[in-house]
């Protein structure tokens, strides 16, 4: 089974349709067969504990505030699976990994993305939690024991975003992109498709303060790094841009064949949304 990294940005990505959605939409698209279930290690999920959703029937949770109404009445309904919860804390262990029945659900980092990936909800959701208290290195290594899980068909996504500095953000700029953020973004970009194990070196790069100013955005990618150092591979990239100056939209997957995905833009900065290839651009 694949896996993936994608970049989140806004929670307005749930209800737009434009070439990362697009991009979202194909990787889902790619996996043929529906996957037992999906895993996903959420930025909003950012607490001082390693915990998995373990109920049966998540809520969605609606974690910001300030965006429209429609956005508030998204329902994400699809199952949980306590049995991958219980699988995953094995994987995990000796790490103590708990099983939440009741405290947390879905939130937007993971039905943003899976809105478009499973439109139908029809796949069973896990959260994991991202321990706030563990390294970059650390985070790896929970990926890689996670490793196990795609052999039984668990799809493992990462939500986040490569570059996430909310402090430097235009709102009115969608085809904004500092060149701080696409310089550390081309710099993971490197690391994710030659050498994932190195990801834990992007903290010594000059741009890691402006891009990295908390880590939760960026921890989800330690996820696909240890899952492509587990078997000696490396990731490709589904789709790659920034938006709003200080927010990188870049996704990767590892392991799948997505017809028509973005892929890298000739461009450094692009509109979004912008025209598929071979459309007319000049409106
Ligand atoms: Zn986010």
């Amino acid at each position: 089974m694949p896996a993936a990294f994608l970049g989140h940005g806004s929670p307005m990505n749930t209800l737009e349709d434009n070439r990362y959605t697009a991009a979202w939409r194909a990787f889902g698209a790619s996996l043929g067969a529906k996957p037992r279930a999906v895993l996903v290690v959420s930025a909003h999920w950012y607490v001082n504990a390693t915990a998995v959703t373990a109920m049966p029937a998540p809520r969605t949770i609606h974690d910001f505030f300030g965006f429209p109404e429609e956005l508030f009445r998204v329902r994400y309904a699809a199952p949980g699976a306590p049995e991958v919860a219980r699988e995953v804390a094995e994987l995990l262990a000796p790490e103590w990994v708990g099983q939440d029945a009741e405290t947390w659900g879905l939130d937007h980092g993971a039905w943003s993305v899976l809105t478009h990936v499973f439109p139908r909800a029809d796949v069973p959701v896990v959260q994991l939690s991202i321990n706030a208290a563990k390294s970059i290195e650390e985070h790896m290594a929970l990926g890689e024991r996670l490793a196990a899980l795609r052999r039984r068909g668990v799809l493992i996504v990462g939500s986040g975003d490569v570059v996430h500095n909310l402090r430097r953000i235009d709102f009115r700029r969608p085809d904004l992109a500092y060149d701080w953020a696409l310089r550390f973004d081309a710099a993971a970009r490197e690391v994710m498709t030659k050498d994932p194990g190195a990801l834990a070196s992007l903290a010594r790069h000059a741009d890691y303060a402006a891009s990295v100013p908390t880590p939760e955005h960026f921890l989800p990618l330690a996820y696909l790094a240890g899952l492509a150092r587990a078997e000696g591979t490396v990731a490709d990239v589904l789709v790659e841009g920034c938006t709003m100056g200080s927010i990188s939209m870049t996704s990767y997957t590892l392991g799948a064949s997505v017809p028509n995905a973005g892929g890298i833009s000739a461009g450094a900065v692009l509109p979004e949304p912008v025209s598929a290839p071979g459309e007319d651009t000049n409106t």
